[in-house]
């Protein structure tokens, strides 16, 4: 029989990884509930639909990247690739903005593209993303992208870049459109294959092209912030008075445009200067995107959000894999002490402590050597037949190297008191 394996791109996280993932989970729910967002859970599993009116049909995520299967029912559903569409589809399903003019959302969770695997891409990732409707910035964008940079510091991502553009919106990006078209059109034979196919449909999205080629062509293409209207101009730059008052260092990327056709205006990227990253350096991406609520049947109400994806941030956190600890272990010299030892287990989590001990009926060394090596225990409590007699049990202090005698009713707070102390 063959080996089963995780579907390829997809990876397991275990225990010991996962303290790595908690700390940037927790840095992640503590700054965006200082900033007011909460958390929204949305199911793994939208209608196809969704995806294609919202990312839009001509994007790499549509034509080539998604999870999508008939079910059943004879429903055609697709594991999310992104969060925002599910969180503008329960935004509008339960008339949300209704009950509130501003909407503050946080997620995080995984999302799922068949991309090619590679360090830093897979193909169930997790991200970690806000969206913020009803606030038609510029402050409020400028106020996430600092509030990303001020993550990333506080988890100890330093060298890092934030570009921003503006794509303007409605007819700014028509017009820049026909002159993207007519700088490329005469070069078309040079770019790659989709890139021409993109001409026609989307040439937006060939400035994102990953293709050495086509960033050739596009690096002499003219800059979207000219396109810009009167007030798009005044937002963009509305941004950029903010971001200095903020003291957030950013750059303004004149061909940044994202891999999604949802947005408007304010694009964003924070990008990664660690080696760990190679080609895969942006941490994080957002943007604005005003008309997705109208697109998908609500009402008009302009909204920014971002995400990040958390395996690339712990690329370049790094840090070492641990084993979880305990507080305090317990052994048996007599395998008849173990319906003892199963009480006084139970007493010490009941007390709050992280308490375990090996009732496989082994010899109390092996115990021992288990409770020191691996369990990590700051004490064990061992019951002999002897102490359990005179209603004693035996605390071996395993920092102090020292040992002693207490009565089992003492136990619990006794333990409390040096673990409490140790910490
Ligand atoms: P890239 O240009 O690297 O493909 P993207 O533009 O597709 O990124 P977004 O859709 O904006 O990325 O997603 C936001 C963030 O999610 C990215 O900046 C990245 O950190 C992470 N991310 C996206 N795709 C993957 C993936 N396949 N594997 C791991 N992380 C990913
Ligand atoms: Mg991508």
């Amino acid at each position: 029989m063959t080996t089963l394996r995780a579907v390829k791109g997809m990876n397991d996280v275990l225990p010991e990884a996962l303290p790595r993932w908690r700390r940037v989970e927790a840095a992640f729910r503590a700054i965006t509930a200082r900033h007011g967002y909460a958390e929204v859970r949305t199911p793994i599993v939208e209608p196809t639909q969704l995806f294609i009116r919202s990312i839009g049909e001509a994007t790499d995520i549509v034509e080539k990247e998604m999870y999508t299967f008939v079910d059943k029912g004879d429903d055609m559903l697709t594991l999310r690739p992104e969060g925002t569409a599910s969180a503008v589809r329960a935004y509008i399903e339960h008339a949300v903005h209704g009950r509130e003019p501003i909407s503050k959302w946080s997620y995080l969770g995984p999302m799922f593209r068949r991309e090619r695997p590679a360090r830093g891409r897979y193909r169930q990732f997790w991200q970690a993303g806000v969206e913020c409707f009803g606030d038609g910035g510029p402050f409020v964008d400028a106020e996430m992208i600092d509030m990303v940079v001020t993550l990333l510091g506080e988890l100890g991502v330093q060298d890092l870049e934030v570009l921003v553009n503006s794509l303007g919106s409605g007819d700014t990006r028509d017009r820049y459109r026909e002159a993207l078209t007519a700088h490329l059109a005469p070069h078309r034979d040079r770019l790659s294959e989709d890139s021409q196919r993109r001409l026609a449909s989307n040439p937006l999205r060939i400035l994102d092209s990953k293709s050495p080629a086509d960033q050739e062509l596009c690096a002499g293409a003219p800059d979207l912030v000219d396109f810009l209207g009167p007030e798009d101009r005044a937002h963009f730059e509305g941004l950029q008075g903010a971001l200095r008052a903020l003291g957030t260092p950013f750059r303004v990327a004149p061909r940044l445009v994202r891999g999604l056709d949802y947005y408007s205006r304010t694009l964003f990227e924070v990008q990664g200067r660690g080696g760990e990253l190679g080609a895969q350096n942006t941490l994080c991406g957002g943007g604005r995107y005003d008309g997705l609520v109208r697109t998908l049947g609500g009402p008009d109400v302009p909204s920014i959000g971002f995400a990040m994806g958390i395996e690339r941030i712990l690329l370049l956190t790094g840090g070492a894999d641990t084993a979880p600890t305990v507080d305090v272990a317990v052994a048996v010299a007599d395998a008849s002490l173990r319906e003892e030892a199963l009480v006084l287990l139970r007493d010490l989590r009941a007390a709050g402590l992280v308490a375990d001990g090996d009732l496989r009926g082994g010899s109390l060394k092996s115990q021992l050597r288990r409770a020191a090596d691996k369990l990590g225990a700051r004490a064990v409590l061992v019951l002999g037949p002897a102490e359990s007699e005179r209603g004693v049990v035996q605390l071996k202090d395993l920092a102090a190297h020292s040992q002693s005698e207490i009565p089992r009713a003492e136990v619990v707070l006794r333990v409390q008191a040096l673990v409490r102390e140790s910490k």
